[in-house]
């Protein structure tokens, strides 16, 4: 049976709009398709493929854990978790952890503990979740009614309650809204989905200064900037802030399905037996792998690696806009990097990512007016520039297209 892109529209549900191409292989930051074109990969999938493709320690930790044990459920804990989470809380803040399988779930997970925590503290009066406009958590409907997207939660009848919404680096907005009912407070430290949009340092003093001050929770969703992603293993440990949750998923697993959450001893007590679980999570083929993963990426030379990259990307770009023209900024923290689209291609993000596949080149988009850049933390210095040549044509190509139009 041919597999074509055709076949997607009659099996598939059409919740996604998948590219002309299939890709079949991949293999550091190069990807090939069906027909063999090759492609310089800018993406990782969506800032999770952290060691390019099928990298040698992740491939050794999946087929040697394949060979001996797949999965157990919660009823029995077993060793690559627990090695893991070891790692885990040696390496951040946190004292516990509880795994799951995606970037959503480690989210849910999250806001249903600072719920408990607050019921089980305070009261049932003091539920409120506070989150910001732009956001994004997860496609699950505690989560997606956190994330500041209404587009993503209308549609699916009554939401989730006591959610409310402030701008992203708006202090005053946030103390506004904040009281003693707050419970909890969410947010990502650089807003990735939603633009890459760093957050500002006196901002996010301010949220932890506001949340101490009320007895609300800190949750940092660090789905998409933690594992390496911004040159630190956490992006919180550059702001000087410390969440009491974090939330991580796509990087943490480089490619296989996992997501964890991160918190205090103190806190995780509300998690009481029975309160919250997953059959798959904490299964020991992700954890093998994730524990691959953070032994190569939590090392000097890929966090400050990354710091090199980032600059690589930036004197790219840079070069290409003086050229070119269409970038107001380029903006973020290590490889997790936004182009911003200055007047004349406001709203065109996709024909610079549409542009860049017809050169071989895989980059994503953060809303309609950012180019996004989330590539493999160790992508080497050549793919770097063949990758940027190629970038550079799709933008002639775009630039081409609108002054013909
Ligand atoms: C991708 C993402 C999520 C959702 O992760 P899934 O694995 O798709 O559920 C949540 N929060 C942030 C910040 C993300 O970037």
């Amino acid at each position: 049976m041919p597999v074509t892109r055709a076949l997607f529209n009659e099996v598939m549900v059409p919740n996604y709009n998948p590219a002309a191409i299939i890709p079949v292989r991949g293999e550091g930051s190069r990807v090939w398709d069906q027909e063999g074109q090759e492609f310089v990969d800018f993406a990782g999938g969506i800032a999770v493929s952290c060691l390019g493709h099928c990298h040698p320690a992740m491939v050794n930790a999946l087929t040697e854990q394949a060979n001996k044990l797949w999965h157990l459920s919660n009823v029995m804990t077993n060793e690559p978790a627990l090695r893991l989470a070891k790692k885990l809380t040696d390496a951040t803040f946190a004292e516990r952890v509880y795994f799951a399988n995606s970037g959503a779930e480690a989210n849910e997970a999250a806001l249903k503990l600072a719920r408990r925590w607050a019921l089980d503290n305070f009261g049932e009066q003091k539920n409120q979740i506070i989150a910001f406009n732009k956001g994004f958590h997860g496609r699950t409907f505690f989560t997606v009614t956190v994330g500041g997207q209404e587009a993503y939660s209308d549609g699916f009848g009554p939401k989730p309650g006591a959610i409310e919404h402030v701008d992203y680096n708006d202090l005053a907005s946030l103390e506004a809204v904040m009281s003693d009912q707050t419970c909890a407070v969410m947010i990502e430290p650089l807003q990735g989905e939603g633009g890459v949009v760093p957050a500002d340092q006196a901002f996010l003093e301010g949220v932890r200064a506001l949340c101490d001050k009320h007895n609300a929770l800190l949750i940092f969703d660090e789905v998409q900037t933690g594992f390496g992603r911004t040159g630190s293993l956490y992006a919180y440990e550059q702001t000087g802030v410390t969440p009491d949750i974090l939330a991580t998923a796509k990087a943490l697993g480089g490619g296989f399905p996992i997501g964890a959450m991160l918190t205090t001893a103190e806190i995780a007590e509300h998690l009481k037996v029975g309160t919250h679980g997953s059959t798959y999570g904490g299964n020991p083929l992700a954890c093998a792998v994730s524990e691959a993963v953070m032994d190569v990426v939590n090392t000097p030379e890929v966090l400050e690696g990354v710091k090199a990259k980032e600059q690589l990307f930036r004197n790219a770009l840079n070069a290409i806009n003086e050229k070119h023209n269409v970038f107001t900024e380029v903006r973020g923290q290590g490889l997790l990097l936004g182009a911003a689209l200055n007047e004349n291609f406001k709203g065109k993000a996709r024909d610079f990512l549409v542009a860049s596949a017809e050169e071989g080149l895989m980059v994503l988009v953060a809303g309609t007016d950012v180019v996004r850049f989330t590539p493999s933390l160790i992508i080497s210095e050549d793919d770097i520039t063949e990758g940027m040549a190629r970038f550079e044509k799709a933008v002639a190509k775009v630039v081409a297209a609108q002054q013909a139009s």
